[in-house]
């Protein structure tokens, strides 16, 4: 099965096209390629069965979508569906008109740009300047893509219209003008900058506000920004795509923050204070005695806050007891020494190992009956 967007090629139409631009493209080519029509062409029944299947997709899938309730997904304002319309409808489409006398103009692509943004940026917000290659307007001719001191004129074939009737039988049928290629306009001269092209490759420094609380995946819209129209055509709009990169001490989960800190041996046993990090600054953290490794600390409103939710989160701190090492012989004497007078008290000091054991005694027993 051919793709979706093959389906609105085949049919000629931008991905924009209404329900009745479908109907009525299908309707011009089934008319073109019927068979009955080209009995001595064998590829325009190919063509004409391409019409259809292209045009039955199309048309069913936007009954579906017409039918789906919100919450659906991908169709609703800003959705999916809705970004990648507006991002590739004009791309494969034929042009608006909207130019001088009904002059087909065409809009810029829009432009994806991806983003590594440093966790604190992400979330403090910041402005970024990125460099970005793109299409701009030539700025020899503005964009006319005609010699200083001429200017493009009008195509004879078409009357500046860009588009042409082709009478075939009762039917009449229009096309994109094969002189101007739609245009509409015919460059005598061209601009030896851009060789009639209007628009020449160029990078240009744009810059991005990165509002507070963006997160991986995000997208940020600056409107005409991606590239030059064509004919007088309107700009693109660039796309930002938002990464976070991988933060030393910190993982973001949505406003939450988690860290791990580890903490000595006598320290988790006695107690004591932690200097903690946050992303603003330091924090301190009251740990009890006979705190056990992996216990995690929830400190409220220590996170961050989202684009979507004005609360900040919570910072989960997770206390790791580290194992010395490098010990002198002093010290591993004055260990071994200690852990002896811990075993002569038995159980009571070692909550953890004590289930334990007492769960694998329980597991051998059971094997025994
Ligand atoms: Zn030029
Ligand atoms: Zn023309």
């Amino acid at each position: 099965m051919a793709n979706k967007r093959e389906y609105y090629e085949t049919l000629g139409i931008s991905r924009n096209a209404t329900d009745a631009e479908i109907k009525k493209a299908y309707r011009r080519l089934a008319m073109k390629f019927h068979p009955d029509r080209n009995k001595d062409d064998a590829s325009a029944e190919e063509k004409f069965k391409e019409a259809k299947e292209a045009y039955d997709v199309l048309s069913d899938e936007r009954k579906r979508a017409a039918s789906a309730g919100p919450g659906d997904g991908g169709f609703g304002p800003g959705g999916i569906g809705d970004i990648f319309d507006t991002v590739f409808g004009d791309i494969f489409g034929g042009g608006v008109r909207g130019g001088p006398r009904g002059q087909r103009v065409f809009r810029g692509a829009d432009l994806r740009y991806d983003l590594d943004l440093k966790l604190e940026d992400a979330v403090a917000g910041t402005t970024i300047k990125v460099r970005v290659p793109k299409l701009v307007a030539c700025h020899e001719c503005h964009g006319s893509g005609a010699k200083k001191g001429s200017s493009p004129v009008n195509c004879h074939t078409c009357n500046g219209q860009g588009q042409v009737r082709m009478q075939q039988g009762i039917f009449s049928l229009q096309q994109t003008c094969p002189q101007c290629r739609g245009k509409g306009k015919i460059i005598k001269d061209p601009c030896g900058v851009c060789h009639g092209q209007g628009r020449v490759r160029d990078t240009k420094t744009v810059s991005v506000k990165i509002p507070p609380g963006v997160d991986v995946g995000d997208r940020i819209r600056l409107t005409g920004e991606g590239e030059a129209g064509e004919n007088g055509g309107p700009s693109g709009d660039l796309y930002v795509h938002v990464n976070v990169l991988e933060h030393p001490i910190f993982k973001r989960d949505g406003t939450d923050l988690y860290c791990d800190v580890p903490i000595s041996f006598a320290t988790s046993t006695l107690g004591g204070e932690l200097e903690l990090p946050t992303l603003d600054g330091r924090i301190k953290l009251k740990v009890p005695p006979e705190t056990q490794s992996g216990k995690l600390f929830r400190l409220r409103g220590k996170g961050v806050r989202s684009i979507r939710v004005s609360s900040k989160g919570d910072l989960l701190c997770r206390v790791m007891v580290e194992t010395p090492v490098n010990l002198t012989r002093q010290q591993k004497d004055l260990l071994r020494e200690f852990d002896r007078s811990v075993n002569e008290g038995g159980k009571q000091h070692s909550p953890q190992a004590s289930s334990w054991l007492d769960g694998v005694k329980k597991f051998f027993d059971n094997m025994t009956h």
